[in-house]
């Protein structure tokens, strides 16, 4: 090889391509079996096992309407001129069960939820018939099955409910409360830890001094945990001193995932890297062709797997979304480890400058033709209000150098689900 070559290669080793990087990162996820937890505490947990509806929603043929409860037959032929009478011989309300029949010739009162008397097949509205002297007047023919939910028409049982590896989300709960799970099995979450490294951080309820800047990553880092129903525990920061930091590593060792922001850039206070290194982390890959987060560090220490995230507020977001999120989501068991993309028209023109896979902050909307997407008038991977007005990033692919208005683009939506 030769000098020049050899040159080269020391002052620009080589970037770990974004999907090569995340195929190294899902390789380590692994699941950590299962644990039962309350139907409240499991939104947004991952379930373990196929859960199958044990019976049928709604339990029982019942009415959908308060009126009259009666044989659809004995109203053939009922009209305003020639209304039906029947006897009315009873009165059911939700939680309570008709003992007797309704035979022909008979009606019983019944009301929104009760279940249906045995003989009756149809509820006639309030409103559509007349009471006097212990009869029901009807003045139209009912149809069989009018106005009532059928035993089983919600779900009936022996149905699929939901599959393993999948999320619990709200929407879920009603069903699974009204089918009786009290609990379930759902993948155990790893323990995660944050910790900011910088000589210029302080906490954001302490007041600035020179030269320093309020630790935001700490934060956001834990509230992105939390919304995929991790509990982080938040070491704080430590300044870039050799001791501070190999402390807070012994303290963040009893965890499955260690997310460390800072450090792990080329200056000369960059220790994070050089200090796992000689801590025998196992680097997998270091610095990855990604705008913002090319730092990003990944790898392994004495069985914890561990990110360093470039400190840069915007390349710790963008790492988060494009590894760290998937990488969580498959150890908690999840199927689908993306986040929703889609596709949306740029409004306006994107020049790149390098063949990086790049991320933009963006605003997508809608509007009459679909999904439209506009880049920040800002971009940096320091800019703090960019993201905050910000509501998607547009990715563009590594080798993709421009992008006209009206050009399809893939978009990474914050922070749906
Ligand atoms: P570093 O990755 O340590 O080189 O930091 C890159 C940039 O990100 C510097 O401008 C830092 O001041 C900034 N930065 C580092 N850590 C944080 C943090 N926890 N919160 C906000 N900004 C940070
Ligand atoms: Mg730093």
């Amino acid at each position: 090889m030769s000098a020049h070559r050899t040159q080269v290669h020391v002052s620009a080793p080589r970037l770990t391509r974004v999907d090569e990087a995340r195929r190294i990162v899902l390789a380590q996820a692994t699941t950590l079996g299962p644990e039962r937890v309350r139907l409240e505490d499991g939104i947004g947990r991952v379930l373990a096992q196929d859960v199958i509806a044990e019976a049928s929603l709604p339990p029982f043929d019942n009415s959908a309407m308060d009126g009259y409860t009666v044989r659809s037959a004995d109203t053939a032929g009922a009209s305003r001129e020639q209304p039906v009478r029947l006897k009315l011989v009873g009165k059911v309300a939700a939680g309570q069960t008709l003992e007797r029949e309704v035979n022909r010739g008979e009606a019983a009162k019944i009301m929104t939820g009760a279940p249906l008397p045995i003989g009756a097949d149809s509820v006639v509205m309030l409103e559509e018939a007349r009471f006097r002297d212990g009869i029901v007047e009807i003045r139209s023919p009912v149809a069989p099955g009018s106005h009532i939910r059928k035993v089983g028409e919600d779900i009936p049982a022996g149905n699929s409910v939901l599959t393993a590896g999948s999320r619990i989300r709200l929407q879920h709960l009603g069903l699974l409360a009204g089918l009786g799970y009290a609990t379930l099995p759902v993948y155990r979450s790893p323990t995660v830890v944050v910790l900011a490294t910088g000589s210029e951080l302080v906490n954001i309820d302490e007041p600035l001094a020179p030269g320093k800047i309020r630790n935001s990553n700490g934060l956001v880092l834990a509230a992105l945990l939390r919304q995929l129903g991790i509990q982080p525990l938040d070491l704080g920061t430590a300044v870039d001193e050799r001791v501070r930091i190999q402390r807070k590593l012994q303290e963040a060792a009893a965890s499955d995932v260690i997310l460390i922001s800072g450090g792990v850039s080329v200056g000369e206070h960059d220790l994070v890297k050089r200090i796992l290194r000689d801590l025998g982390m196992e680097i997998f890959f270091w610095r990855v062709n990604m705008k913002p987060g090319k730092p990003l560090l990944f790898g392994r220490w004495r069985g914890k797997v561990i990110f360093g995230l470039p400190g840069n507020p915007i390349s710790c977001v963008v790492c988060f979304l494009e590894f760290i999120s998937p990488f969580l989501r498959k150890v908690m068991g999840e199927r689908d480890v993306d986040q929703g993309r889609v596709h949306a028209r740029l409004t306006q023109s994107i020049r790149k400058k390098e063949p990086r896979r790049q991320l933009f902050t963006a605003k997508l909307e809608e509007d009459q033709g679909g999904l439209s997407v506009t880049p920040t008038p800002q971009q940096g991977s320091g800019m703090l209000n960019s993201l905050a007005q910000a509501n998607a990033f547009i990715v563009v692919p590594e080798e993709t150098m421009r992008l006209e208005a009206s050009d399809l683009v893939e978009v990474l939506p914050l922070w749906g689900d």
